[in-house]
């Protein structure tokens, strides 16, 4: 990912180099060859406004005529900016004082949410915690079935529907839940990982290939019927320019707290990962690179913004 717009911003950076004092022309041309860098890497347009605008502002400061190497410190403005467009400190996870720690799944299908739960899951454990996952996803009929598989993977129980129950339904005492139900099916694997002593349960939920108003409506259903820490927005950073109008969808129907951006490994462009953090307000909080359970990483947009300008 960021390979084109590493080079074009890597190469913009070159030929400011071999200048020493730089011109109100030089300036203004380096911010065009960012902005077209930036919109070519599908960046949202108010995005790459804001995002010039502050480096220009920036670049033409005292910051910069003052600087013993002007070039340098324009280049040290845009790693600044970009980290800032990025969501600025790591975010991480917000963690229940009186456990459950509840964290809900959210994004279109295909965005990588079942994945991610295992991925979670499988790092959580890790960490010496104890998670349930919880099929919410009654939408597809392989949804149950493909989180069992993941959780198997990662050693985690799940808690779901016939089939694929391979911790509720082996256990007389925990009525399954009805298919067709997944408010209920979230709010009984919440109080399952309660009685049971999970310490993080997380509850992923359906989706669809486009934005739709009653997966929407059932995903704030879902949400407010297990109140949970965190809501995650799973987003395939593939999905370039509609990265924009899918963020601000699910910001508004599920009011998510953080992002995960997933398919990282791919050659996304970049721009949903430049855009969604600076159009919804909410922090991109992990990054799904693969299909494997280690495939994960805790977001540090200091690192993303370092990466692209290496
Ligand atoms: P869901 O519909 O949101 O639950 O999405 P899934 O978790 O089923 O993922 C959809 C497809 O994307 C599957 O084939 C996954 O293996 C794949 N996938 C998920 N995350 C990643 C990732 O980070 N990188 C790659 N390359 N593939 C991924």
């Amino acid at each position: 990912m960021f390979n084109s717009l590493s080079d074009r911003l890597t190469s913009t950076f070159k030929n400011l180099r071999t200048r020493g004092r730089l011109s109100e022309a030089d300036i203004d041309a380096t911010v065009r060859e960012i902005r077209r860098a930036l919109l070519d890497a599908d960046v949202a347009v108010p995005v790459v406004r804001e995002f010039t605008g502050a480096v220009r502002e920036r670049a033409l400061s005292s910051e910069v005529s003052g600087a013993l190497n002007p070039a340098q410190q324009v280049v040290k403005i845009v790693n600044e900016e970009l980290v800032a467009i990025l969501g600025g400190a790591t975010r991480p996870l917000t963690l229940a004082k009186t456990p459950p720690t509840v964290i809900m799944l959210a994004g279109l299908q295909g965005a990588g949410k079942t994945t991610l739960a295992g991925k979670l899951a499988h790092a959580l454990k890790g960490q010496g915690h104890t998670p349930l996952l919880v099929a919410a996803d009654l939408q597809r009929p392989n949804a149950v079935t493909q989180l069992s598989v993941v959780a198997e993977r990662a050693g985690v129980p799940v808690f779901a529907p016939h089939p694929g129950n391979t911790s509720a339904a082996d256990d007389p005492a925990a009525d399954a839940p009805l298919i067709g139900d997944p408010v209920g099916v979230a709010r009984d694997g919440v109080a399952f990982a309660k009685e049971r002593q999970h310490d993080v349960v997380i509850v992923d939920t359906a989706g669809r290939l486009g934005i739709d108003e009653v997966l929407m409506q059932q995903a704030a259903d879902i949400r407010a019927a297990v109140n949970p820490d965190e809501v995650l927005f799973v987003i395939d950073a593939m999905i370039g320019q509609d990265a924009v109008n899918t963020a601000k969808a699910f910001a508004d129907g599920v009011d998510f707290t953080g992002v995960v951006l997933s398919k990282l490994d791919g050659d996304a462009r970049g721009g949903a990962a430049l855009s969604v953090a600076k159009v919804t307000g909410r922090p991109i909080m992990f990054a799904s690179t693969g299909e494997k359970l280690t495939d994960f990483e805790v977001f540090h947009p200091d690192r993303m913004a370092s990466r692209i300008l290496d």
